[in-house]
């Protein structure tokens, strides 16, 4: 790297001197068990992590830290910090509660221990999303703290408590107090780096429409030795209905829907993908783009269920009812809505021999596409590019976070940007998640870096 500022060479020796302590938080947090299902863990571990949060992000400087009750009945935190007058306003997220151990005799560490193998940090929620916790409250102490200079900027900070169990219950605070967070760049840090030491924002995710579509051709199930020929089987209507959605590529081809986005971020070796998906020997990758296009640019149909009998159980009959749900990803440029109708009308005209089909909606989620022309987003690459010494790189998400689009729908003027502490090592949601230190660290610093520079850069809009 060439010679940096005074200021940031400051800057990333105090992030540096901060990890002791960054590790000691994230071990106490590792050790709260705040899986926010009371089913399988006491509600007062969750409880537990948010006072810890409270009291931490007060001493590292933001004021009126608190529990707030969402509408599915867990607590998020939140508080504030303020800025110099007229500095924009940025929002901190993260969230506090954990995927459950699942297989404990898997892990090789005690979950709720944080335990340190090889130099990464072993436990539950190291990564996922903990260690974005141990990242802010490295960068919040860097940049001033209590005694310290103050913020750069208006800090609004939001830590969800049931992210994990998909409950809902921030999206649903948004439009009942939105002044909690309102802003004028949003870090959304749950996400990560696509490869260790790559700086990576996440500006793509897919949205999802599932359909479950019904196919009816008797009145009942009749023998299939009296009538297997002419009589017209549900369940061989339906696979022939579920076959085309996909064409002989594997590409999913469904009539209107458009199926040929070109991915212009970071690329995903096929190699890795194969590696990471577990893909049988001999057995091909499908779809005729590149493993980026397919996962981040394309809609993906999945058949998630069928109902038909089981082999074990089935009998000699041909079938007059049958049912499957299928799932249609769909890519940021499509509209879910109009990716329904599609895939509806698709099916309803591909069922053979005038079969009875019914076609019912279930969830839809819109897909979502950061804006990457703000100033929020410039001055995030040249941070990480500071931290790191490398481009900062974009990256897909085939799945979806509906927060970000009840965020983009209520505060569309705002910048959103994922980031965070993980990448693929961390094994988030599966047994041994651990996270590199390294990365806290750097993401600290470039977190820290950005809150200053963003203050320089940002030029409210005339007249606001
Ligand atoms: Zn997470």
């Amino acid at each position: 790297m060439t010679s940096e500022s005074p200021d940031t060479t400051a800057l990333r020796a105090r992030v540096r001197e901060l990890m002791p302590r960054a590790e000691e938080d994230l071990r106490a947090l590792v050790a709260m068990r705040s899986v926010a299902d009371p089913r399988q863990f006491p509600p007062e571990e969750c409880a537990k992590a948010a006072d810890f949060l409270v009291r931490a992000f007060t001493e590292a400087g933001l004021s009126d830290m608190r529990r707030v009750t969402t509408p599915d009945g867990t607590d998020a935190v939140v508080g504030h910090g303020k800025g110099p007058e007229g500095a924009p306003t940025v929002l901190l997220y993260c969230h506090y509660d954990v995927q459950p151990p699942l297989d404990d005799a898997a892990w090789r560490t005690p979950p709720f221990e944080l335990t340190e193998v090889d130099g990464r940090w072993y436990g539950r929620g190291a990564a996922d999303c903990k260690g974005n916790i141990a990242m802010h409250l490295t960068a919040l102490r860097a940049l001033g703290g209590p005694e310290g200079a103050g913020f750069p900027v208006n800090i609004r900070f939001v830590a969800e408590g049931s992210e994990e169990q998909g409950t809902g219950g921030l999206e649903q605070l948004v439009p009942l107090q939105p002044e909690l967070f309102a802003a004028d760049a949003l870090l959304i840090c749950d996400t990560g780096n696509f490869a260790l030491g790559l700086p990576t924002t996440t500006t793509s995710l897919r949205g999802l429409t599932n359909v479950v579509v019904t196919v009816s051709t008797l009145k009942g199930e009749m023998h299939s030795g009296m009538f297997g020929g002419p009589a017209p089987d549900a369940l061989a209507a339906l696979v022939r209905i579920l076959d085309s959605l996909r064409d002989e590529h594997g590409n999913t081809a469904i009539e209107g829907l458009p199926a040929e986005g070109l991915w212009d971020g970071v690329s995903y070796p096929a190699e890795q993908f194969r590696a990471d998906a577990g893909v049988l020997d001999g057995v091909q990758l499908v779809g005729t783009g590149s493993v980026a296009d397919e996962l981040w640019a394309r809609p993906a149909v999945t058949v998630l269920g069928i109902d038909c009998p089981p082999v074990v159980g089935s009998s000699a009959a041909v079938q007059a009812r049958v049912r499957a749900r299928v799932s249609l990803r769909v890519p940021p440029g499509t509209d879910a809505e109009t990716a329904r109708k599609a895939l509806t009308d698709h099916l309803v005209a591909a069922a053979p021999w005038g079969a009875r089909i019914e076609v019912e909606a279930e969830s839809a989620g819109q897909p979502f596409r950061a804006r990457t022309d703000g100033p929020a987003y410039t001055a995030l690459g040249a941070a990480l590019r500071e931290a790191y010494g490398a481009d900062m790189v974009q990256a897909g998400q085939g799945g979806s976070i509906p927060l970000c689009n009840v965020l983009a729908d209520r505060f569309p003027d705002a910048e959103i940007a994922l980031i965070g502490v993980e990448e693929p090592g961390c094994l988030i949601h599966a047994p041994n998640e651990s996270v590199d230190p390294a990365e806290i660290e750097r993401m600290a610093l470039a977190e820290a870096l950005f809150l200053r520079s963003y203050a320089g850069a940002f030029a409210r809009p005339a007249g606001a």
